[in-house]
């Protein structure tokens, strides 16, 4: 399998790291639809089971297709080894729970993806692994959140969806000195804007749905590290227990990773647009945007990002009704959960991804009643100010 050389740039990676031709010479990566592998010999055979022979034994466990999305994967993001999985959330529940046992802690951010929240906080302790909720922006609840038996720090930055940046480099050390490791969920950041392993953090997961495919066709999920760590705690679990991904969407996400620079950039470019409109908009009660000078966190965004985001969040005046006017009279940006997409999605986080809380503990999260996440897509960037400043006329 091709390795990049160490100093072609991330957007020359996207494009060729990882590539494995066939003996057809073909340009673009090919798609191994095959569950199993035959052998030339029964000693062939014998010594791939034993490790010794370096090819594949079957789709459960590696195919060259899912292969080739690892490797193109681990040289972006600078990490030793990767194991992909049929969802984020496959991901996500692997690196997290795949390491524990029954007596150990887990600490993590309050700010969670919705379902990473139930795996923290309603399915690890029904297996003894008890876990500890805190503001992730405050470095001392996560050092007081420290015992002895603390494994795994878990956290997302820029949240989801007030895009609050927690500082990877101080959670790590916090980590680190207490004996424990820090997986981070950097979806929202994606792999061009930031590199939580080279921030300090020791696992990155991703939900390869979101801009690794961004074209909104298939689900998929990576887990990236040491070497090591992969050896010792995801190998066997994802071979034995078969989260794995189609060899069908590792593909088309292998080709999702060729302009996900172009994309994410163009998205970006869009997003920061709409949010400097937004900024001074009457309608607006208040923006937050990483990237520009006003993010509550705007130095940490400089320090530890190399761009802003592709979403934009902003609480509509009027709450609730208000928002929902705002929702359906968008005529481009569609009406989803999804994120990250071509197509630009808005979303009412208080009545769908984060319905499952409390009204309290979405105020204290900053999700009000009038909160939109907006999602910007591959459109024009007027087309969509436009849309939202004539769906804003009526809020
Ligand atoms: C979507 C998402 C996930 C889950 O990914 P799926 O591919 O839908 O399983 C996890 N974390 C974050 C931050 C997400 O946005």
């Amino acid at each position: 399998m091709s390795k990049s050389p160490a100093n072609y740039r991330p957007e020359t990676r996207l494009v060729h790291s990882g590539t494995l031709r066939s003996q057809f010479g073909e340009t673009s990566e090919a798609l191994f639809l095959t569950q199993g592998y035959v052998y030339d010999t029964a000693e062939q055979c014998e010594a791939r089971f034993k490790g010794e022979d370096p090819g594949f034994i079957y789709s459960r466990y590696s195919n060259p297709t899912i292969a080739m999305f690892e490797r193109r994967m681990i040289e972006l993001e600078g990490a030793e080894a990767a194991r992909s999985a049929a969802t984020g959330m496959a991901a996500v529940t692997t690196a997290i729970l795949a390491p524990l046992k029954a007596g150990d802690h887990v600490v993590a951010s309050r700010a969670l993806f919705g379902s990473c929240l139930y795996v923290v906080q309603d399915l690890l302790p029904r297996y003894g692994i008890e876990t500890t909720l805190v503001d992730g922006l405050d470095l001392d609840q996560w050092q007081r959140a420290l015992r002895p038996n603390t494994k795994t720090f878990f956290l997302e930055s820029p949240t989801n969806p007030t895009l609050d940046v927690l500082d990877i480099p101080a959670i790590a050390e916090i980590a680190h000195k207490g004996g424990a490791r820090l997986v981070v969920d950097n979806v929202f950041a994606t792999p061009i804007w930031q590199s939580p392993l080279a921030l300090g953090a020791d696992v990155v997961v991703y939900s390869a749905t979101k801009h690794i495919d961004g074209q909104g066709r298939c689900l998929g999920g990576i887990i990236l590290s040491s070497e090591a760590f992969i050896a010792e705690h995801i190998h066997n679990f994802m071979r034995q227990t078969g989260p794995s991904i189609s060899p069908f969407n590792a593909w088309v996400l292998l080709k999702g990773l060729e302009t996900l620079g172009v994309r994410v950039r163009a998205q970006t470019d869009t997003a920061s647009r709409i949010a400097d409109v937004l900024a001074s908009h009457p309608k607006i009660a208040r923006l937050v945007y990483p990237g520009r000078a006003d993010h509550p966190q705007a130095a940490l965004v400089k320090k530890q990002m190399r761009g802003g985001s592709t979403l934009v969040g902003f609480e509509v005046k009027g709450g609730k009704a208000a928002a929902f006017r705002v929702l359906n009279e968008l005529k481009l940006a569609r009406i989803s959960n999804n994120l990250g997409d071509a197509k630009s999605l808005v979303t009412h986080p208080a009545t769908t991804t984060h319905q499952r809380l409390k009204p309290e503990d979405r105020a204290a999260l900053g999700i009000g009643e009038g909160f939109i996440r907006f999602s910007a897509g591959l459109e024009h960037a007027d087309d969509l100010i436009e849309d939202l400043t004539a769906a804003l006329e009526k809020a």
